[in-house]
């Protein structure tokens, strides 16, 4: 097939982030959508994430958010007719501490006061859900029954390309974006080493590259990306895959079942803030250095709750790039300075299990006008050249250390 030359829409990435808006902006009915990566189809970061979805969410509407991505996945089969498997295996929130135990109580009454199905469950009942816990040192804990997560995170999307493939959408590897046309302060047209798009719309879904991708458009995205890593134990003997997600706050650490063992990562005090950008212009998410020293800690910070995490051989350890912002907000909407680009990024560890929705709004605002939901708070305006490097820098370490604790206690 040629190289197409015009397009109605033309999406950067093809991560979680890119393929959800390919597939939506398709369904809704834009005739040729193009998506291009400059890797491989659906590479860097989104198959590294760890698959979780999380029901209980900050703010009322990341909790409407967080709903919508859960219904999208699970209704994904009958909308599209393509398979995505998934596990609604529900999760706990776990606190040790006093001060986290009340963070808990908070996000329940919160939670449940903007719908979310969560309630309040003793040690032990915790410890049936997710038998790999011990009970003992648990001092409040909450299950979210709703919560599913994706086993392979390539299989979401695997899903969303195949669907938006079936809709007429073409999806092209290898090839980099390398240079925008903007003309009276409007998107004309895409330029690649394999010739140049014309279109009208450009959608900025560049993961960790999303702020480089915003200068060849002539603007500019305080978005900071910073490393985050997990593991995956061997098979552990009693492990399913229908037992609990456990996120214990007051370690920030997560753990999940996971291919007949439990996967953990967590949210280190001194993170990583990490440009790919300053690393060369072939550097490759696979090329972050990563730290299992971090892990360790981590599953060392957890050891009275989750013992097993110890005792068992790892088979997988890897590690991404979120990208951040200084408020912790996703970045989601037109950029008012110029005419037809659109930003789909600042996941802020959360672009995973947000894709369904956030791609799916965002493509509502493209073809009708304006998305379902409001997503002003999200607006790209905000981050326009506001913030200095020290001060971005700061403000996302902050944010990603913050990750279980929004409230800034
Ligand atoms: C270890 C880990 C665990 C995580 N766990 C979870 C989780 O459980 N739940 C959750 O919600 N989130 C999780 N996340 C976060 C999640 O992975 C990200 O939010 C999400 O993958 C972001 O998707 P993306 O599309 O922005 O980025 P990417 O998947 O990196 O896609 C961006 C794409 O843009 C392409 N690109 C860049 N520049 C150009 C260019 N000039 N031309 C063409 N293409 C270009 C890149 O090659 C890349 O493929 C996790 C992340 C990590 C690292």
């Amino acid at each position: 097939m040629p190289f197409p030359s015009h397009a109605d829409a033309v999406v950067i990435g093809t991560g979680a982030f890119g393929l959800s808006v390919t597939l939506q902006l398709a369904r809704m009915g834009l005739r040729s959508v193009v998506a291009l990566d400059r890797y491989p189809i659906a590479s860097q970061t989104s198959p590294r994430a760890a698959g979780l979805f999380k029901l209980v969410q900050a703010d009322e509407l990341r909790t409407r958010l967080a709903r919508l991505a859960v219904e999208t996945v699970m209704h994904f089969e009958r909308d599209f007719g393509v398979t995505l498997p998934y596990v609604r295996s529900g999760s706990l929130m776990v606190a040790r501490t006093e001060r986290h135990a009340r963070v808990i109580e908070q996000e329940v009454s919160d939670a449940q006061r903007w719908g979310a199905d969560v309630h309040l469950v003793s040690a032990r009942e915790a410890q049936a859900l997710a038998p790999f816990l011990q009970a003992e040192s648990i001092l409040r804990a909450a299950y979210v029954p709703g919560d599913i997560y994706i086993e392979e995170p390539v299989s979401l999307l695997n899903a969303f390309r195949e669907a938006a493939e079936l809709l007429g959408a073409r999806i092209i590897g290898n090839v980099p974006v390398i240079g925008i046309d903007v003309r009276d302060s409007a998107v004309r047209a895409v330029l690649t080493p394999e010739g140049t798009i014309q279109t009208d719309i450009v959608i900025d879904a560049a993961g960790a590259w999303v702020r480089a991708v915003a200068r060849l458009a002539g603007t500019d995205l305080a978005v900071q990306p910073m490393r985050h890593q997990l593991a995956i134990t061997q098979p552990i003997s009693g492990t399913q895959s229908e037992q609990a997600i456990v996120r214990i706050f007051d370690a920030a650490v997560y753990v999940r079942p996971c291919r007949g063992g439990l996967m953990w990562g967590g949210f280190e005090a001194n993170p990583l803030p990490f440009d790919p950008t300053a690393h060369g212009d072939d550097f490759r998410i696979e090329m972050t250095p990563l730290d299992f020293g971090i892990l360790q800690q981590c599953a060392e910070s957890v050891r009275n709750v989750v013992p097993v995490l110890h005792d068992v051989p790892v088979q997988e350890h890897r590690g991404g790039l979120f990208t951040m912002t200084p408020d912790g907000r996703f970045v989601v909407g037109p950029v008012p300075a110029v005419r037809g680009f659109w930003v789909l990024s600042g996941c802020n560890g959360s672009g995973f299990s947000f894709s369904p929705a956030l791609g799916r709004l965002l493509a509502e605002w493209i073809v009708q006008g304006q998305p379902s939901v409001d997503l002003a708070a999200f607006a790209p305006a905000r981050l326009a050249g506001v913030v200095d490097k020290a001060s971005l820098r700061e403000a996302a370490i902050f944010q990603y250390t913050h990750y279980y604790e929004p409230l800034g206690e």
